[in-house]
């Protein structure tokens, strides 16, 4: 195996995602060896050369229109053996939740998911990932020969590309409607045009404290879209109907790593710390002082959310 990186980018809309722009630009700091990208599907990946990457492996057929692990699998595993790559990275997204583990089981390569830091000891990349609920980080330092890597979104920042160009490696993997092993028949769009959770720069999130949907609707939806925010919630809101189920943040929820997230009436039960802990900051907005999340936030404010959401909205409106 080379010390070649290969970079898993994915497309949304006919252009990289910002995550692939993250990967790609990480790889190429971490100084450890040339970087490829990967791209599933035939979606122009011409933009990648720009950030960083000096070659793309391109995997198309029909059967890869959409999702499935099987074909995926079958896509990342020809790729792998294309570049001789020793080092797939990927950003800890659905697809690759679902199709990386059963990858690194048919290769036998060491997986080390959700790292919020990727660093190169010695030529070799070691991956820092929170554990038990976000209590303590652990670095995973992966001795196979193929090592395969997931990076939560946002641990680093975007910069401008680089410049650059890349060739495209189209590789054959054979793949054909006998691989799909699940058919997707429609796909719903969500009723918000915000950013994913996941991806995520700026989180204003409501708790139980809410009380109900109308109150969660016209205190936590105003802030976020006054910050350019995506909307989220606690299990608690989520159970009640307040918010949507793709809008639960936590251990049984989506794991988020914004920049800035706005705790609204959430107490900070270890369950919903585990989805948002690693958030660069944390704002906790609590009318009682003793509640957990105030352990855990960058700036606590003790009062009541009905006042408090208001009057940061206003500001903001002040510019
Ligand atoms: C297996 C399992 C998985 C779970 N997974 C998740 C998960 O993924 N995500 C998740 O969030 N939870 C999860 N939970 C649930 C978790 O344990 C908590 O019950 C939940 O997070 C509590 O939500 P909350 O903070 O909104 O509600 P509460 O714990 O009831 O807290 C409400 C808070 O609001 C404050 N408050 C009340 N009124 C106001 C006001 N007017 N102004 C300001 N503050 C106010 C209160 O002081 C309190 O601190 C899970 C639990 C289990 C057992």
């Amino acid at each position: 195996m080379s010390n070649e990186i290969l970079v898993f980018c994915e497309f949304e809309g006919g252009a990289p995602r910002k995550t692939a722009l993250e990967l790609l630009q990480r790889a190429v700091a971490l100084g450890a060896g040339p970087v490829s990208a990967l791209v599933i599907g035939n979606a122009d990946s011409s933009a990648l050369g720009a950030n960083g990457a000096h070659k793309v492996y391109q995997v198309s057929a029909p059967a890869l229109a959409s999702y499935s692990t099987g074909a995926y699998t079958k896509a990342f595993a020809a790729a792998l053996a294309a570049s001789g790559a020793g080092t797939l990275i990927a950003s800890a997204s659905s697809i690759a939740r679902d199709a990386l583990p059963r990858l690194a089981a048919r290769l036998g390569a060491g997986l080390g998911v959700e790292c919020t830091e990727l660093r190169n000891a010695g030529g070799r990349i070691v991956g820092r990932r929170p554990v038990y609920a976000g209590k303590a980080l652990v670095d995973v330092n992966i001795q196979s020969p193929v090592a395969i890597f997931t990076l939560r979104p946002n641990s680093y920042p975007v910069g401008p590309a680089p410049g650059g160009s890349a060739s495209v490696v189209l590789v054959d993997a054979g793949i054909t409607e006998a691989d799909v092993d699940v058919k997707v028949v429609g796909t719903l769009a969500p009723d918000s045009t915000a950013v994913d959770l996941t991806e995520a720069e700026r989180i204003v999130s409501g708790g139980r404290s809410l009380k109900s949907k109308e109150q969660f609707d016209a205190v936590v939806r105003p802030l976020a879209a006054a910050l350019g925010a995506t909307a989220g919630a606690s299990r608690a809101a989520v159970d009640a109907g307040y918010a949507g189920h793709g809008e639960q943040v936590g251990q049984t929820g989506k794991v988020v790593n914004p920049s800035l997230y706005i705790a609204l009436g959430i107490s900070g039960a270890i369950q919903h710390l585990a989805g948002m802990r690693t958030s660069r900051v944390i704002v906790a907005v609590n009318k009682d002082p003793e509640a957990p999340i105030f352990q855990f936030a960058t700036y606590g404010i003790v009062g009541d959310l009905f006042e408090v959401a208001p009057m940061l909205q206003a500001e903001l409106a002040r510019g």
